[in-house]
């Protein structure tokens, strides 16, 4: 097309070191996400909310490294922290006042957390999770209900589509899913339809219903393309793992700078047993967490007889908690997390505004999501008709969004391949917003050929 061919013209040292890369890495890089067609650009700075990469360019960083880069790349609080930490040394091998500081800043955001333990990374929460689902319950050989289209980290993928192949047994299985299968985390996972309750129930009921230790879910599908989960399923899963028995997990690894900063369960009060974070937590820096109610938290209370061991050489490295609690404490307020889940919507109603529902039958392009995180779809389905699981986002044409991506990247907007943004805090500015207003018009120009 046009936009590789002026992608491949401006862009030779990132092709020379890309495939310099592939000598020594699968793919050049270790990270399979951030790989895509022609080759993926190589960043060699960044700064507020700009990154630079090694042919010169400068894009608008809309991909926010994931949501973990919140902060954007400067802020002046975040580098003092990191500063000051350096000089006080970065690894003790001991407990620490900037350890204590984070977890009750956390606490004070979470109410359902009680208690709350660190790791290195959103997939460490989870798997923490899960293992103190089965320990509190007691069904060390109990299933976990997951979600099509759910991400809980890189041993926890269930992709659109799998969820018929999951249930297959043997032969039936096709191998790109049995390969699946062994790369995920070896549980037993019962895999139903996102925002279906009834799909839920089937599975449980199927199931006996006592063999089920833990539901686990993201209040809205984030690497799943940005649906949100309807109240009423978040409050049904709520009941149903009451009667269960079973402790309901939210994985708000991805949702939990929404509203005031306090995840999805803050805003909607409905509250889970254990939560899972990660991304922005640590300023920048490797972060996990797990946490939530004292009594199955207390499972990994050394001072008990029988407690889980729970390690990590790095769950508290001094960094990650001290610029962590600087950044909760003095930049990503309430009010803050406020202005940038708006400035998300706002800029979400722009781009759904430019084109309306009513020709039927034409694909348009979508912008899913909640607040700052918004993910951009091509599809025929109206907006308000997405959430039903009858109609699951089809991207009935993944040819769009490459071009979509690699137009966005020649316009100087960087985003992630599948259509994900989200926004960072330097965007907050008036300069940032003037650049998100010329975002709007990019994606308007690309829409219009379609
Ligand atoms: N859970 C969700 C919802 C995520 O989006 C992610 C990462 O994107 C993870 C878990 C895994 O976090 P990490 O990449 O820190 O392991």
């Amino acid at each position: 097309t046009e936009a590789e061919a002026r992608y491949v013209a401006t862009n030779p040292v990132s092709r020379a070191a890309y495939e310099a890369a592939t000598a020594s890495l699968p793919g050049g890089n270790t990270r399979s996400v951030l790989h895509w067609e022609p080759y993926p650009l190589w960043i060699s700075s960044a700064a507020g909310y700009t990154l630079r990469d090694a042919d010169g360019h400068a894009y608008v960083d809309l991909l926010g490294e994931y949501s973990a880069g919140l902060y954007g790349h400067s802020n002046p609080v975040l580098q003092a922290a990191i500063t000051e930490t350096v000089q006080r040394g970065l690894s003790y091998g001991g407990p620490h006042a900037a350890e204590t500081r984070l977890a009750a800043l956390i606490r004070e955001r979470f109410r359902s957390i009680e208690h709350i333990r660190f790791t290195n990374s959103g997939t460490e929460a989870n798997l923490m999770a899960l293992a103190a689902a089965k320990a509190f319950t007691g069904r060390y050989r109990g299933k976990v209900v997951v979600f099509e289209g759910a991400y809980h980290g890189g041993v926890f993928v269930f992709p659109f589509g799998c969820k018929d192949v999951w249930r297959a047994k043997g032969a039936a299985e096709k191998s790109k899913y049995a390969a699946l299968r062994a790369l995920n985390a070896p549980h037993e996972f019962l895999v139903a339809t996102y925002n279906d309750i009834a799909s839920v129930d089937a599975l449980v009921s199927e199931d006996g219903g006592d063999g089920i230790a833990a539901i686990l879910l993201e209040p809205m599908l984030g690497s799943g393309g940005g649906v949100c989960a309807t109240p009423e399923f978040l409050a049904h899963l709520r009941r149903r793992a009451d009667e269960l028995g079973a402790l309901l997990i939210f994985d708000e690894v991805m949702t939990s700078r929404m509203y005031a900063g306090g995840g999805v369960q803050s805003e909607l009060h409905i509250y889970p047993d254990l939560t899972t974070l990660g991304k922005y937590f640590g300023g920048g820096m490797s972060f996990g967490a797990f946490g939530g109610r004292r009594d199955a938290m207390a499972l990994f209370d050394p001072r008990a007889p029988g407690a889980l061991p729970h390690a990590g050489t790095f769950n508290n490295n001094v960094l990650t908690m001290n610029v962590g609690a600087a950044g909760l404490e003095n930049v990503f307020t309430p009010e803050k997390a406020r202005a940038l889940h708006e400035l998300g919507n706002e800029v979400r109603d722009k781009i759904n505004s430019l084109d309306k529902d009513g020709d039927a039958g034409k694909r348009r392009l979508r912008v899913l999501g909640c607040g700052s995180i918004l993910v951009i779809h091509f599809t025929k389905t109206r907006t308000e008709d997405i959430v039903s699981p009858a109609n699951w986002i089809v991207d009935e044409d993944p040819r769009l969004l490459d071009l979509f991506h690699l137009e966005m990247l020649n316009e100087g907007f960087y985003l992630a391949r599948r259509g994900y943004a989200s926004l960072n805090l330097a965007l907050l500015e008036h300069e940032g917003r003037k650049e998100l207003d010329r975002f709007v018009e990019a994606v308007s120009r690309f829409g219009v050929k379609f």
